[in-house]
């Protein structure tokens, strides 16, 4: 049983104002992008880059999951009580996390985001400046989006009765669903780390990608 620390309330303040403000530009990049097409191929780009920006968010969710499961541990400097500490209690009791709050889980993410959100949505022109423009803003908002929501779509895959729109967005198979991420729970444990859409969770086994990351990377930290 893992016993959730207290959670001083300026950082509940800070995830909060943080999940906040990346909704609003979120929303506001979206509406700038859309506003912008001017064309059959301009929506087409856009579409698209919002396709590719998802399985880039499920690609990173996984490196970023393989290696809070694989490298150091709670024990290391800085990284191993914020950051790996979370994942090793995670496969010590999977179902806590179910109990977690969506600031808590998304509310930090939604801060590491802002930097590379904000500026883009108050400075980059997209008007009139063709398909390309519109796809790499278009990645870009789908990528942060899938990184931001990947906490939240996580506890989802491991509730009994997740929210409707969740229900309905696994359905879709447009999010991670227990039956996918049930593989990364199961001996012996090496595999199937995205826990975004866990779209690409079949292609990166097939190539062996985390088995030639642990053979590259496992034993060094
Ligand atoms: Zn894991
Ligand atoms: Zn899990």
């Amino acid at each position: 049983m893992v016993v959730r620390p207290h959670r001083p309330w300026a950082v509940v303040a800070l995830e909060g104002g943080s999940l906040l403000a990346f909704a609003i530009y979120a929303g506001w990049l979206a509406g700038r992008l859309f506003e912008a097409v001017s064309g059959a191929l301009d929506l087409l780009a856009l579409l698209a880059s919002g396709v590719v920006g998802w399985l880039l968010a499920d690609l990173l969710s996984g490196l970023v999951h393989w290696a809070g499961d694989t490298l150091g541990s709670e024990h290391t400097p800085v990284l191993g009580p914020s950051f790996i500490a979370p994942f090793r209690e995670h496969h010590d009791d999977p179902q806590a996390m179910v109990a977690h709050g969506t600031v808590e889980l998304v509310g930090s993410t939604a801060l590491l985001a802002l930097p590379s959100l904000v500026p883009v949505t108050h400075l980059v022109a997209f008007e009139g400046q063709g398909p390309l423009r519109l796809a790499l803003g278009g990645v870009l908002l789908a990528t942060l989006l899938g990184v931001v929501v990947t906490n939240l779509v996580h506890r989802w895959a491991h509730m009994d009765r997740p929210p409707a729109v969740a229900a309905l967005l696994q359905r879709a198979g447009l999010i991670l669903t227990p039956a996918r991420h049930e593989r990364h729970h199961t001996a012996p444990f090496d595999g199937w780390f995205c826990i975004s859409s866990g779209l690409l969770d079949g292609l990166l086994m097939r190539i062996g990608l985390w088995e030639r990351l642990n053979a590259r990377f496992q034993g060094r930290s």
